[in-house]
């Protein structure tokens, strides 16, 4: 069966405020019936990217503050949430610096996992990864509204819902466990810890410099991890510029686990409860959980709408398809090879794996149709 995706068109084509994106968006909510997946009196988790410190090229405020304003008309109680990717207090500080707060988006923010990240609840995954903790937030929630900043993803070579429901709503540290229920097994299938390559590395440190745990030092010039601090993010070998730490993992099974960690976290909700909000806009080639943000590698599409993650990441991918890159991005000299997006060419992967995984598992379908909105 072919799911349904809206597509709010990005220009604006006239000096008024319904031609401009956001009022696009604004009239879309106004006339989409949200009471089909929020009921009356409900609290509802807004999932998104806080962002890092430095990582500006998260969804604006003004964009989450019209989905706070549409909840709250139900009348529903949203709050805002993540879970823990940095420290829980200081990830709020970033939230606050980015422009997220209670005052700007008429919504609390609350970290889905709580402040020490370890608020969380063992929900069955799969084959690959048994049980994961799943943020007890989102756990308790009947409904949800996950609103998902399309980026690349060195590992995951793109971020859609998938990957925001998955890694954003599995806890890196679940109470009385370990990393291995957490988000870090997703990462770490095949061992414990990463490799490090003495001959590549030429003592840059931005490995330990990026560590959200601080469990990285060089003692005799040898890299050295605290394996009890360390949850397994897989951050250092990310940012490492020679290649020189490697996280044993496959990149198919990488993402079958990202798929199963999705699937977890959708099993605690009722079918037909969950709307999907994907933004198309200042798509940069890596993560917002990096302290950066690259230039766009492509131009803004705009926001796709739907109920199925699947359908919805379908779409994104083929929105940018044989697309131009953008002069002056990451991506200005890649090769555009007919039918493969714009991430799956930056980052040397297959980006549609995690879909095609998630398909399997029935999370949804890769077949859609679009409707578009505005001009
Ligand atoms: S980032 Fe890579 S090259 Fe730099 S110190 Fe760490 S391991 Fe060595
Ligand atoms: S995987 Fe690397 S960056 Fe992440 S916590 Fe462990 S040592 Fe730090």
């Amino acid at each position: 069966m072919q799911s349904k995706v809206y597509h709010i068109l990005p220009r604006a084509k006239r000096y008024k405020y319904e031609s401009g994106l956001l009022g696009k968006f604004e009239y879309f909510l106004k006339n989409f019936t949200l009471e089909k997946y929020i009921a009356k009196k409900d609290i509802i988790p807004l999932k998104i990217h806080l962002g890092n410190d430095g990582a500006f090229r998260t969804i604006r405020p003004q964009f989450v503050q019209k989905v706070v304003e549409r909840v709250k008309k139900i009348p529903a109680k949203p709050f805002v949430t993540d879970s823990v990717r940095i420290a829980g207090y200081d990830y709020l500080e970033v939230a606050n610096k980015g422009g997220y707060n209670h005052l700007s988006l008429g919504a609390p923010i609350v970290i889905a996992d709580g402040i020490y990240g370890n608020d969380s609840i063992m929900v069955e995954a799969g084959d690959l990864l048994g049980k994961v903790a799943v943020a007890s937030a989102i756990y308790d929630a009947k409904s949800m509204i996950v609103l998902s900043h399309v980026k690349g993803h060195i590992q995951a070579v793109f971020g859609g819902a998938i990957k925001n429901i998955s890694m954003g709503g599995v806890s890196a540290q679940p109470r009385n466990s370990s990393w291995k229920e957490g988000r870090g097994k997703m990462h770490f299938l095949h061992g414990d810890i990463m490799k490090w390559n003495k001959e590549k590395c030429i003592l840059c440190f931005d490995c330990a410099k990026i560590c959200p745990a601080e469990c990285i030092t060089f003692i005799d010039k040898v890299y050295t991890v605290d394996k009890k601090k360390c949850f397994r993010c897989g951050r250092c070998a990310r940012v490492c510029p020679e290649g020189a730490i490697e996280v044993p993992i496959t990149h198919e099974n990488f993402m079958k686990a990202v798929a199963e960690g999705a699937k977890a976290v959708l099993s605690t909700f009722d079918k037909e409860k969950i709307l999907y909000i994907n933004f198309l806009i200042e798509m940069q080639p890596e993560c917002d959980c990096m302290p950066i943000a690259d230039t766009p590698v492509v131009q803004d599409q705009g926001i796709l709408i739907s109920d199925d993650p699947v359908a919805i990441d379908a779409a994104t991918l083929d929105l940018v398809t044989n697309i131009n890159p953008l002069p002056g991005s990451l991506a200005e000299n890649i090769d555009i090879e007919k039918n493969v997006d714009i991430f799956s060419l930056l980052h040397g992967k297959n980006g549609k794996i995690q879909l095609i995984e998630a398909e399997k598992m029935g999370l949804g379908s890769l077949s859609y149709t679009i409707e578009k909105v505005g001009d």
